[in-house]
């Protein structure tokens, strides 16, 4: 019986982590895509790093995105490309008094009035910063 739970729960585990992965794959793909269409359009020959800002509550794990987009640039402009990833802190900020503090999660509740209308003013930033590239004869 234990066994039986014990090897359902794996699985379990295997399937979020590869729905996860599968999240940050196609997120890698999307940022590729427009990283080499942006290159290219400058005459890139190679495309040699890239900067990204990752809020801490866009729901994106940096460290698997590094390891999707290495995949996902295989045999593109950016193949060599450097991957570097800014994160942003959560910031709320409350809708009844005013106060802003750190927030983790978007349901924050404002540790001053105890209020749950809290904007969220920064940490879901996802966007690309820059590209760094070089041109023929360099
Ligand atoms: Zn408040």
């Amino acid at each position: 019986m234990l066994e039986i739970v014990m090897a359902n729960r794996a699985g379990f585990w295997k399937q979020i982590s590869f729905t996860i992965v599968m999240h940050e794959m196609s997120i890698a793909m999307s940022i590729v895509e427009a990283v080499v269409a942006n290159a290219q359009k400058e005459g890139a020959v190679r495309v040699s790093g890239v900067e990204l800002l990752v809020g801490k509550l866009a729901g994106i794990e940096p460290e698997s995105l590094k390891f999707c987009f290495s995949a996902a640039a295989k045999g593109t402009l950016a193949e060599e490309a450097l991957l570097a990833v800014e994160e942003p802190e959560g910031v709320g900020e409350c809708g009844e008094c005013g106060m802003r503090f750190p927030v983790t999660f978007y349901y924050a509740e404002c540790p001053g009035c105890r209020s749950l209308r809290i904007n969220i003013v920064s940490g879901e930033e996802f966007l690309i910063q820059s590209i760094t590239i070089e041109e023929e004869g360099e």
